[in-house]
């Protein structure tokens, strides 16, 4: 047991590519879904989704570990205060999910732990559809799929994870609107319309009003239409991100400072994207590059890492070894972070 515990948190550690030492002063966790596990056997986006439970078994190792919880907004002030020994920890959820407040509000309370909802405005207003969303319930029910030049068979649980996998990287290579254009039309002729999944998933309008009122909840946002940032005109960057916090600040009386690039990876948010979110006026943006938070020295407040709370580790072992710094040697080995959001 105790053999197999330590290749796993081995293998979480490279999967994040972290090594944990007493320099790191904070950790930014990345969460999506909060929800029950699902049955079904193609769920190409259960990385992005956690249970209450695994939330809960979190939330109490954080504190058993001495980390604080404390807000995002606090941070810059935090580490400017100089190494006190204190450690923080920061919990955020991307896209603006309706189980965010359902399911993941009522676990932050019992802990009395405060958490920021990076809100996707367009999906909040119903004006875009979620393409990963979308992709996953064209597959489910299809038994063929051509897309970007390519016919693929969708009969099997691999046939579909494969074809969604081709999907992904065609959309990442090519001209986003185009392609969530072209699944909205797909999900039309088999008889759905994309924009439902929206409406059951993703907390409406009114909904954001009513939550950033929630004393722990921090409204951010995470620009209009979900597009990679890095693939468009600066001005149309800008107009993404700066639109979204318009928005949000109009429906709460709050203009956001906080802000998460869509994707956040390397390819989806580099140096001209962090000087684009000072122009729009955040002072907190950010990525999904993973990583902890070590000194003030040298922190980006416009390119912070966060570690992802990822679907595929629901263990509270994962955690407890990441907080509690375990040497990690073979950190890096492995492969990337993974995540559509
Ligand atoms: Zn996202």
């Amino acid at each position: 047991m105790a053999i197999s515990g330590a290749l796993e948190a081995v293998s979480l550690a490279a999967q994040l590519k972290i090594v944990p030492t007493q320099k790191h002063r904070g950790v930014i966790f990345t969460l999506h879904h909060v929800c029950a596990e699902r049955p079904d056997r193609f769920q190409p986006n259960a990385h992005l989704s956690i249970t209450p439970q695994f939330l809960d078994r979190v939330l109490a190792t954080v504190r058993r570990n001495g980390w604080k919880p404390v807000r995002l907004e606090q941070l810059p002030h935090l580490l400017s205060r100089g190494d006190n020994g204190d450690r923080y920890a920061v919990f955020t959820l991307d896209d603006g999910y309706r189980n965010n407040r359902s399911e993941a509000l009522p676990v932050f309370r019992k802990h009395e732990v405060p958490f920021t909802v990076f809100v996707t405005s367009g999906f909040m207003r119903r004006s875009r559809s979620i393409w990963w969303m979308t992709l996953e319930e064209i597959l489910r029910s299809s038994r063929s799929l051509t897309f970007g030049g390519a016919q693929m068979k969708t009969q099997s649980a691999l046939e579909k994870y494969a074809a969604f996998d081709r999907v992904c990287h065609y959309l990442e290579g090519t001209e986003e609107n185009q392609c969530v254009d072209d699944l909205d039309a797909h999900a039309h002729a088999l008889g759905f319309d994309p924009m439902s999944i929206v409406e059951r998933e993703v907390l409406s309008s009114q909904d954001v009003a009513a939550f950033s009122r929630d004393p722990l909840v921090s409204i951010g946002a995470h620009t209009v239409n979900h597009l990679n940032l890095a693939k468009l005109e600066p001005e149309l960057a800008a107009r993404e991100m700066s639109t979204s916090a318009d928005e949000i600040g109009a429906l709460t009386g709050q203009r956001p400072t906080l802000f998460a690039y869509p994707y956040g990876r390397r390819g989806a948010a580099c140096q001209r994207e962090f000087e684009i979110a000072a122009q729009c006026g955040f002072d907190i943006a950010v990525t999904t590059r993973p990583g902890m938070i070590g000194t003030s020295d040298g922190v980006n407040m416009l390119s912070l890492p966060r570690i992802s709370l990822n679907g595929y580790f629901q263990k509270s072992r994962y955690i407890e070894a990441l907080l509690t710094g375990l040497p990690f040697r073979f950190a890096g080995v492995l492969g990337q972070n993974v995540g559509n959001g």
